[in-house]
């Protein structure tokens, strides 16, 4: 099969996705008051409702519709005054009413759009590119089914299939994109802002891992520069950004050999196969028909009030664009950090403590807690503070800084007294580490003729021999700028 990049020369790509996220900040079920919590045994958070027993009557949570208006003011969506919940038949034992309660054509939150911003260097520099948004929906999920002793996934292939419905009810949200991305770089880059801004918005844990949020990936390809849309195929249930990413290339690839062979693209259902990095058949494609979706006649149509959106206006955070441009324009944050601080509410919310404390190197703090503080399991403002502080100094290096970092994480203490106790500080007088370099230079004449010949590379060398003479207590910064200075003098006399 040939390269993605190979295949980019000639065909286009065009991808859709669809995000499901678990509301699982919230306290209770979608249509009862069911506890929400996967980690109780199996089946005790359940009721008549959420077991789907005949009769029963399911009463929409407030919280989970502010939860999806949040959603959709923060990715540019109209608010629909009135939508709809709908039945979507099938039948299969993780939803034991044989129908999800979903939304029809109008769901909450319509055509909206998320900017993204894709890196990149030189010719092909970076570029803003938006995403549109064709809704976001409610609906809620299935049971959670485990298959004991055969074929995973697969009923049939397993001795025993074991039912949890703890998870049956749990309020979902579903984001479907217009075609409007191009790469699958552009996919995973779409995936983590959007995870950025749930996370800001506090409505989910947003754990891929455990499956809160998961997306299926649908792409097609078509001959470069023509504009008909070519048959997609579907992958369902991505659950890691490098699954996604890898999903998609690998099915643009397959397509395109399958057109280049003559042959036609299948509207399909795929299965991404992590371990043997290839996707597999898993269904054809069904059509709406055969869900037999209709408005649920349990749930009268669902107005909302504009003071209602207007409030949940009000509890939209400060979302992480806006958070990275107001470091770059406040602060003078680089862009790039910036942008990786703000992604994070916590790393948000340490950096812009630690800052106020370091207020004059509001650089070097965000520095620290974009390479230096992911190590850290448990490290403070003032500590974050105190380690910028030490290296806008040069009291210490920065592989001395990470040390430092290992030394006090997970303590409250003061990183500049670990520094003085262990003797860390670094000797920045010149007087003294002029010494050492006519001491080093002595010793390397070799270095110092190939030096006078224009190489500027052993100037490293000779930084390493001083602060192997020095025992590492001299400043390198310093090291190399006395060096410079004292060979430049010695070509000249
Ligand atoms: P379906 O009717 O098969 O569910 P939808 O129109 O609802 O298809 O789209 C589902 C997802 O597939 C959306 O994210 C959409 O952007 C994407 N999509 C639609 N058509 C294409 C295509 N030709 N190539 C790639 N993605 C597509
Ligand atoms: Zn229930
Ligand atoms: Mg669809």
């Amino acid at each position: 099969m040939k390269k993605l990049n190979e295949v980019l020369r000639d065909w286009d790509v065009t991808i859709g996705l669809e995000v499901h996220t678990a509301l699982t900040t919230l306290q209770t079920k979608m249509f009862c008051d069911c506890k929400l919590s996967h980690d109780d045994p199996p089946n005790t958070n359940v009721c008549p409702v959420c077991l789907g027993m005949p009769g029963a009557l399911p009463v929409p949570n407030k919280k989970a519709i502010e939860s999806i208006v949040m959603a959709g003011l923060a990715t540019n969506c109209q608010i629909m005054p009135r939508s709809y919940f709908y039945r979507k038949h099938y039948f299969y034992p993780d939803m034991s009413k044989n129908y999800q309660t979903t939304q029809g054509p109008v769901a909450f939150c319509m055509h909206g759009h998320l900017d993204l911003e894709v890196p990149g260097q030189g010719a092909n520099g970076g570029y803003v590119t938006p995403i549109r948004i064709q809704r976001i929906h409610m609906e809620e999920d299935a049971a959670k089914m485990v298959h004991v002793g055969g074929q995973e996934g697969r009923i049939g292939g397993s001795s025993e299939s074991l039912l949890d419905y703890n998870r049956c009810g749990t309020p979902l949200i579903e984001l479907v994109t217009e075609p409007d991305i191009r790469t699958p770089e552009e996919a995973r880059l779409f995936m983590e802002k959007l995870r950025q801004v749930f996370l800001a918005l506090g409505i989910s844990d947003c754990s891929m891992e455990k499956g809160s949020m998961r997306c299926d990936g649908n792409v097609s390809i078509r001959r470069r520069g023509t504009t008909q849309l070519g048959t997609k195929t579907e992958m369902k249930n991505l659950n890691s950004f490098k699954s996604l990413h890898d999903a998609l290339a690998y099915e643009i690839c397959r397509q395109a050999e399958v057109l280049e062979a003559g042959g036609a693209v299948l509207q399909e259902t795929r299965h991404w196969e992590p371990s043997k990095r290839r996707t597999v058949v898993m269904r054809t494609k069904e059509t709406a028909d055969d869900y037999r979706m209709y408005p649920d006649p349990d749930l009268a149509p669902f107005d909302l009030s504009e003071e209602f959106v207007q409030a949940c206006r009000a509890r939209v955070p400060e979302l992480p664009d806006a958070k990275r441009d107001r470091y770059m324009a406040e602060l003078g944050i680089k862009r790039k950090d910036a942008d990786q601080i703000a992604g994070s509410p916590a790393a948000a919310l340490l950096f812009e403590e630690a800052a106020t404390m370091a207020p004059e190197c509001a650089g070097l703090v965000a520095n620290v807690m974009v390479n230096l503080a992911p190590a850290a399991t448990a490290i403070t403002a003032a500590q974050v503070a105190g380690l910028a502080e030490l290296l806008r100094d040069d009291a210490i290096t920065f592989a001395q800084a990470r040390e430092v970092l290992q030394i006090v994480d997970g303590t409250d203490a003061d990183p500049r007294e670990v520094v003085d106790k262990r003797g860390m500080r670094q000797i920045t007088d010149a007087d003294a580490l002029a010494t050492t370099v006519d001491e080093v230079l002595q010793r390397c004449p070799s270095q110092v003729a190939q030096y006078k010949e224009g190489s500027r590379k052993v100037v490293g060398f000779l930084v390493g021999q001083c602060m192997k003479a020095s025992r590492g207590t001299g400043n390198p910064k310093l090291f190399n700028k006395l060096l410079v200075q004292r060979l430049d003098e010695m070509n000249r006399g």
